[in-house]
């Protein structure tokens, strides 16, 4: 099994060879810092709206570096913060929210097909299942929560619906939106960053931003000064100076298996090729891959002291062995399955749990992310309420729907110093793991009043 990596994905399709990094001073009318899904997307529909803008982007190491190049590949409609929005401006603006991100799915289809960008996209929707009385309580609590936000389009499955569809052990229920697309993560940022430079944007990657400031973002290899200068690192954040407490890394990971024989294949069914979820409160993600692996990821070790991150993705042999053990629960028809590449990459969770897009007038500083696990399809809306941002602040043009969308200018507090900051995190998820463990055992379909300690604890309700 290989560990690391950077990701499957990666290794699959082939690391890229590392654009030339930044040679010394340098202006630029939009700089922007990460070369991920955020910083790629608002760089394209930046380029598009204004041809004529010098956009420089700068790269730690390599484009599809950080989460866009390890993810689940999950490109769905699910947005951090929803909830939260809806008790701070009203059902409504919460709406707004949920419908751009509905669209947003077949946005990001949409340009990749444009662009030529071949990234194994196959729109199957998503299917979260139930597999224990209290998964099919909270199954059908989520369910209709999600269609009062106006999802009418999603369906509900009993038993034998969901085996029908896919052959989960226990499986006593799902639910499935229509808003979702399984995708290979790299192959649509590696795409992401050819069509960016195609249009003129330039980029510099093996460039390590180590401090922004209004109108600069500084480097080793020189400053490039821009009017704006917009932070798109994510779970990275913390590593540059000031920012410390502003989004805690927290790591997720992931295990793909050899390719299945059909056999195989045959006894789980998954032909719709959905991406799938449960409804546990450690939750699991999964997709089928185009070529006929199950790429699974679940929370490991979820946070490094000290805002830590990783280098390649190796993950630890525990996760590994946890994250095995929940995809032959899942599918006991491959108990004898081998495990070819694990991998873990960093998320970034604000302190409120809440995505958000910021454009400071005063210093020209922007920054978008805090999706928490949902960044795939959430990066490209937040990019291009950003790019309108900039417009707006800039006089190109007027407001939009989207600088109305709630997220926009949406103020955090920090996260607390260390060593409560691990506390909070680490024991945040041994709740979970010990909910869920309880809900499996006792077969209490009651909401456990543990993960709800858990979620208030972590500032998540
Ligand atoms: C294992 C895993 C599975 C996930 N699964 C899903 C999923 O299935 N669906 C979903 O919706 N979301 C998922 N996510 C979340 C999603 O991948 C992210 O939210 C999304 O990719 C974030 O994109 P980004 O561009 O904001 O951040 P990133 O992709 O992390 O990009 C940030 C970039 O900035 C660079 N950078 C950081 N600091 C600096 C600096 N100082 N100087 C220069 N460059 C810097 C990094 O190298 C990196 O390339 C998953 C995340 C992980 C880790």
């Amino acid at each position: 099994m290989v560990n690391g990596g950077i990701s499957f994905w990666f290794a699959d399709d082939g690391l890229p060879v590392v654009r030339e990094p930044l040679t010394g001073d340098a202006s630029a009318d939009v700089v922007i810092v990460g070369g991920g899904y955020t910083g790629l997307w608002t760089a394209y529909y930046l380029k598009k709206a204004a041809p004529s803008l010098r956009i420089t982007v700068l790269e730690q190491k390599f484009c599809g570096y950080g989460a866009s190049g390890r993810n689940g590949g999950w490109l769905y409609n699910g947005v951090a913060g929803r909830d939260r929005y809806a008790k701070l401006h009203g059902h409504e603006a919460a709406v707004r929210l949920q419908r751009a991100m509905n669209d947003t799915v077949d946005e990001v289809i949409r340009v990749a097909a444009e662009e030529g960008i071949e990234a194994d996209i196959h729109k199957g929707g998503v299917l979260e299942v139930a597999r224990t009385p209290a998964q099919l309580a909270r199954l059908r609590a989520f369910h209709e929560h999600e269609l009062a936000f106006g999802e009418k389009d999603r369906e509900l499955y009993g038993a034998r619906e969901t085996a029908e569809r896919i052959r989960v052990a226990d499986a006593v229920a799902a639910t499935w939106t229509p808003h979702g697309a399984r995708l290979n993560p790299a192959k649509l940022v590696k795409g992401l960053a050819a069509a960016v430079e195609a249009l003129g944007v330039t980029i510099h990657e093996a460039t390590p931003v180590t401090e922004i400031r209004p109108k600069q973002a500084v480097t080793p290899y020189g400053t490039v000064r821009a009017p704006y200068v917009l932070r798109c690192t994510e779970g990275f954040t913390a590593s540059l100076k000031g920012q410390r407490r502003t989004w805690l890394p927290m790591n997720s990971s992931m295990i793909a298996t050899e390719p299945l024989s059909d056999a195989q294949w045959e006894a789980i069914g998954w032909a719709g090729r959905e991406t799938l979820g449960d409804m546990a409160h450690a939750y699991m993600y999964a997709q089928r891959t185009a070529d006929g692996r199950i790429a699974l990821g679940g929370r490991g070790v979820p946070y490094r002291f000290g805002s830590r991150t990783d280098n390649d993705g190796r993950t630890q042999r525990e996760t590994v062995v946890a994250l095995r053990d929940i995809l032959v629960a899942f599918f006991p028809a491959l108990a004898g399955v081998r495990i070819a590449h694990a991998w873990s990459g960093v998320l970034g969770v604000p302190r409120d749990w809440c995505a958000t897009v910021t454009l400071e007038g005063s210093t020209g500083l922007g920054w978008a992310g805090g999706y928490v696990g949902s960044g795939v399809a959430t990066a490209n809306l937040a990019a291009r309420t950003l790019t309108d941002l900039v417009r707006l602040d800039s006089g190109e043009a007027g407001p939009t729907e989207l600088t109305a969308l709630p997220w926009a200018g949406h103020k955090v507090r920090k996260w607390e110093p260390e060593p409560l900051r691990w506390l909070g995190v680490q024991g945040m998820y041994a709740t979970y793991r010990t909910a869920d463990r309880r809900e499996q055992l006792t077969h209490d379909a009651r909401p456990s009043r543990l993960a709800r300690i858990a979620d208030r604890v972590a500032g998540r309700h």
